[in-house]
């Protein structure tokens, strides 16, 4: 007979034990920015959630720096005035998202800015990329989000994030930013981004639902494994520095097949709005204790493989370290 309990018969030797710990240089924070002054809007579906304005959000991020979280990942939301078909909004160079990316990096050289890159925040329809009768065309949106790229890049982010699921999006980017001499620049992809119903609070935080439809044409279908790792391949292949799975906790064997199988590359994990959403309104119910229920979670997504973990309970977690 083992003696396994004798393995955690004491906190000290349960922590002598265990093989993950969870630090704050894990964790990427999700920032939502929106135009104006003195803004911090609360989104009813996330509890303590904020969109920001640029001035709100450089304290946000002065916040988090003093906390040792250093990476944070910036999603423009703008108001439907300023939308349109192709999503023009998004890729100039004062986009709201330039902005920010600027005064972030002037004020916090030290922080590692990440940002979004797909038209679904800035499109009028609310899809990820150029409609053609009711489908998204793949190649002819290539190029927006290389140009959208190349912007925040210019702007002085350390890493794109293209979202938008779109056929060789990563090498379109890449080609992008090397051709004005942007090698730096590092490319997150979003390459393992299942159709989830885990989004919604997320739809509602950047005002992205699609106007119709929805977007399981170009996201992947959670029935299948195997293509998830074909996208995470053909993402390295194409320049990935970073490859995400999304969303996390009900995709621990995808991150975990992941990890084992691209060893050069940091699985990032997405711990979506409504993973966030589930767990602080069960908290606030009654149903678990909060801060357990987020460290477990948190820390299974780094035992199944995760190298990063993008969470809006970043600095919350961490505060209770
Ligand atoms: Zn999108």
């Amino acid at each position: 007979m083992q003696r396994f309990r004798y393995l955690r018969a004491s906190g000290e030797l349960r922590d002598h034990y265990a093989e993950v710990s969870l630090a704050p240089g894990d964790f990427i924070y999700p920032c939502f920015v929106v135009e104006g002054r003195g803004a911090r809007e609360p989104i009813a579906s996330m509890p303590d959630i904020y969109r920001l304005s640029i001035d709100r959000l450089l304290d946000e991020v002065g916040s988090v720096l003093r906390l040792g979280i250093d990476k944070i990942l910036l999603f423009g939301v703008i108001p439907p005035e300023k939308k349109d078909e192709r999503g023009t909004a998004g890729f100039t160079r004062d986009s709201l998202v330039c902005r920010a990316v600027r005064e972030v990096k002037q004020a916090y050289p030290e922080a590692f800015v990440i940002t979004d890159v797909c038209l679904c925040e800035y499109t009028s329809h609310g899809h990820c990329g150029l409609l053609h009768g009711d489908d998204v065309e793949n190649d002819a949106t290539l190029p927006l989000l290389a140009e959208m790229a190349l912007q925040h890049a210019l702007a002085g982010a350390d890493c794109v994030a293209p979202s938008a699921m779109m056929d060789g999006q990563v090498e379109a980017i890449r080609r992008r930013l090397d051709g004005e001499k942007l090698t730096k620049t590092r490319i997150m992809g979003y390459s393992a981004k299942y159709a989830s119903s885990l989004y919604g609070p997320f739809r509602d935080a950047a005002a992205s639902a699609p106007a119709f439809g929805d977007r399981k044409g170009y996201q992947m279908d959670y029935r299948t494994m195997f293509q998830g790792i074909q996208e995470i391949a053909a993402d390295v292949e194409e320049g990935a520095d970073y490859v995400m799975v999304k969303p996390a906790l009900a995709y621990l064997d995808m991150i975990a097949r992941a990890s084992a199988l691209f060893r050069d590359t940091p699985i990032v994990a997405y711990q979506v709005s409504g993973e966030y959403s589930m767990l602080r309104l069960g908290a606030a119910a009654g149903l678990f204790d909060e801060r357990r229920i987020f460290h477990e979670a948190l820390t299974a997504i780094k035992r199944a493989g995760a190298g990063l973990i993008i969470s809006y309970y970043a600095p919350e977690f961490v505060r209770g370290l």
